[in-house]
């Protein structure tokens, strides 16, 4: 089973507790109104094995504080999710936190697939018309499940810290020079960010194009 990725990174300090490996899938059936993440929505052929991608991040992941893994919408690849969770579970005894655009209630129905391997799952779409309070999510109808005694004891302050007291992002610099962010920005911030990129002189965009992964391993 090959997965398809759009980028990983390390260290995510934003989305999740201490130092996070981030994983995030390409491809997203979902196409939220007002997503941000654009660059993740067109699918692609997959590249790469989970056994593959897990020693290509060897390193980070021994001394991670968990791993994080968004997207795109990491269960429209379910047989390649399932598979990288399984190989992080069997290898590493790290906390695993993923965000999906699908409703809770949905991903029940095959939770075979990943029941006892995620230790915390944010569920359902953005809602542009929805407020924003909560930290971990963009708008405020997404839910937090903190589903083992692990993810119980890490994840569920996040539950009460409102978005004001989190308002970070982690800036990734790719050696050409283009600058990546990852977290979730406060409505509006990516448009002020725009303006004055543009202002500046800068270029800001987002890409329809998939980062090939040796660009982004080490
Ligand atoms: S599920 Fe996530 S990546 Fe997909 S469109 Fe919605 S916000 Fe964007």
């Amino acid at each position: 089973m090959q997965l398809a990725i759009s980028r990983i990174h390390y260290p995510v300090t934003t989305l999740g507790p201490g130092r996070r490996v981030g994983i995030w899938f390409q491809g997203c059936s979902i196409r939220c109104p007002g997503c941000i993440s654009t660059d993740t929505w067109r699918t692609a052929q997959g590249e790469v094995t989970a056994e593959e991608l897990v020693e290509n991040i060897r390193p980070w992941l021994a001394e991670c504080d968990g791993v994080t893994i968004s997207g795109g919408e990491p269960f429209d690849q379910p047989l390649g999710l399932a598979s990288l969770l399984q190989t992080l579970r069997d290898k590493f005894d790290t906390n695993i936190l993923v965000f999906s655009g699908y409703p809770f209630e949905t991903l029940l129905e095959n939770q075979r697939s990943w029941h006892g391997m995620i230790d915390a799952l944010v569920t359902d779409p953005f809602l542009e018309s929805a407020p924003q309070s909560k930290t971990l999510r963009g708008s405020d109808n997404q839910r937090l499940h903190c589903l083992t005694t692990l993810g119980e004891a890490l994840f569920s302050s996040y539950e009460h810290r409102s978005m004001d007291a989190n308002k970070q992002l982690d800036v990734m610099f790719d050696e050409d020079g283009t600058v990546w962010l990852a977290g979730i920005p406060t409505r509006g911030d990516m448009a002020k960010l725009r303006t004055l990129l543009l202002e500046d002189g800068h270029s800001a965009y987002t890409t329809e194009a998939p980062i090939s992964l040796c660009k982004t391993t080490h």
